[in-house]
């Protein structure tokens, strides 16, 4: 829609009839314009508790013949406002986690259920969705937008491979269903496509059989190339169910190198010299544990005490998380590292995560991954020891240059990111499948009410 228009539209247009409420007042408005980054405020005009769909459609509909814009909002654990929408209404999915009864190998919940949610309501039954992000507190509905990457991503692809089907409302106001099968071209628009096309109210989510326990170990080597060289090796055999890795740097700015790798097991434990075999890490320094599942699933539990404890977790999240092919992996990596004072840039928490995945798998076709089999998700995850906001953008600045060279070097950007992007920028990104993307927001949000946070599309921005 032409932005002098969008001005042009009726503004006071009653709101519709509601099951939830929405409200006005200036706190729950304030609350809504911040989001885990607290690097960008959007203060929308109002904020809707839905109480069911229809109240998503009825609002939507609302916004848009009042020339406004709307976004859903999840946990808002985005880190550059992609939730928000200035001046226009946001919705409070949370108020959406209905978790239904797990039936054979799905269940059916609310988009704004957090993924500890479906845990606690699967795990009884002995079942888990196959693919969990590193942080459980986050909604369905905000990473099946994303992607939603996790441990297993490289046997069974990204949390959006793995939803069997979702009630979506368009940007016109209508609910539709879709899957592979009925309406894929608005699944396929839907999954990893940053909520440019519609708003999720349910998903069922695919189901498998959960191990009772871990065997996990954690790998540490002296140099870049030898961590590398048996991510190589780790991700190309079925030994381990999910291998991570991690740059760290100690107090003095030296960096050690280390692979977490996990086996999913029930009943006998794996055999460790045939799960280890051939690998080249300093034995003496192996950790092997064997922890239950879900403790291993909650292995960012210390962290977050801690940084909430220190008071870290409240404080400006400048991260940057990209997708490098294995080709130009190293020769990337090493430079970044060559620019990087550890104490400023990651902070004493912080680090550099460095992760093997195994692209066969992933099947959304807006995730956007290197062309190669094997790339490695890598990240930082800056920890500011200070709330300033200078620092926190110079940081973001550097994000932008970050991104620049992955980009050069044939990667990709994960959006979850604190990196300003353009639209022009966007169409980059997106490619050779940026035609699917745009086609389907023709066709389901023509008037760009929906998600104005990421800038996708030239238009009103929410700047
Ligand atoms: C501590 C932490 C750990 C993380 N770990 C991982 C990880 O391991 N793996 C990973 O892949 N990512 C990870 N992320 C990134 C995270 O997956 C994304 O930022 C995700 O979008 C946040 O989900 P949310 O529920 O907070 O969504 P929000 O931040 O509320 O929203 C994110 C985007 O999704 C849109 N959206 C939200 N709900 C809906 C809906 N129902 N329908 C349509 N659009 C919707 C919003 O409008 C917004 O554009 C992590 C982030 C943090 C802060």
């Amino acid at each position: 829609m032409d932005p002098h228009l969008r001005n042009a539209r009726t503004t006071d247009l009653p709101p519709p009839a509601l099951d939830g409420e929405l409200r006005f007042d200036q706190a729950t408005r304030e609350q809504a314009a911040d989001d885990f980054g607290h690097l960008v405020h959007t203060e929308p005009e109002s904020v809707l508790l839905p109480g069911s769909t229809d109240d998503v459609a009825a609002t939507i509909r609302w916004a848009a013949k009042r020339g406004r814009t709307f976004a859903a909002q999840g946990q808002r654990h985005s880190v550059w406002g992609r939730s928000g929408a200035r001046n226009g209404i946001v919705a409070a999915m949370s108020t959406r986690h209905s978790v239904g009864r797990a039936v054979s190998d799905r269940i059916v919940v609310g988009a704004g259920t957090t993924w500890r949610e479906v845990l606690a309501a699967t795990l009884p039954r002995g079942q888990t969705p196959p693919v969990l992000t590193d942080y459980l507190d986050l909604s369905v509905g905000g990473t099946l937008v994303v992607g939603g990457v996790g441990g297993t991503t490289s046997r069974y692809g990204v949390q959006s491979d793995n939803v069997i089907s979702m009630d979506v409302v368009t940007g016109t106001g209508q609910t539709i269903t879709c899957s592979a099968q009925s309406h894929s071209d608005l699944f396929d628009a839907v999954r990893a496509g940053l909520g440019q096309v519609g708003v999720i109210t349910e998903a069922t989510l695919e189901l498998v059989a959960a191990p009772e326990q871990v065997r996990r170990f954690v790998l540490v080597y002296p140099n870049l190339a030898g961590m590398l060289k048996d991510a190589r090796l780790l991700s190309a055999g079925a030994g381990f169910d999910a291998v991570q890795g991690a740059i760290l740097a100690a107090p003095t700015g030296e960096l050690s190198f280390q692979l977490d790798v996990a086996k999913f097991f029930t009943g006998s434990p794996p055999d460790d010299d045939v799960l280890l075999a051939g690998l080249s890490d300093d034995p003496a320094g192996r950790m092997p544990g064997t922890i239950a599942y879900v403790d291993y699933l909650e292995r960012l539990a210390g962290l977050e005490a801690a940084l909430r404890g220190n008071g870290q977790w409240f404080h400006p999240h400048p991260w940057i998380t990209t997708f490098i092919g294995d080709s130009h992996v190293e020769s990337l990596v090493d430079d970044e590292l060559g620019r990087l004072d550890p104490a400023t840039d990651l902070g004493k928490f912080g680090q550099i995560v460095l992760s093997p995945i195994r692209t066969g798998a992933i099947t959304s076709p807006l995730l956007r991954t290197p062309s190669e089999g094997l790339c490695f998700a890598f990240n930082f995850v800056r920890v500011p020891t200070t709330a300033d906001l200078g620092d926190a953008n110079r940081l973001v600045d550097s994000n932008r240059a970050v991104y620049d060279r992955v980009r050069n070097a044939g990667g990709a950007l994960y959006p979850v990111s604190a990196v300003p992007m353009s639209p022009e920028d966007w169409r980059r990104h997106f490619g050779s499948a940026f035609h699917r993307l745009d086609e389907a927001k023709r066709g389901f949000d023509p008037d760009h009410v929906l998600t104005p946070g990421y800038d996708v599309f030239e238009g009103v921005s929410r700047r």
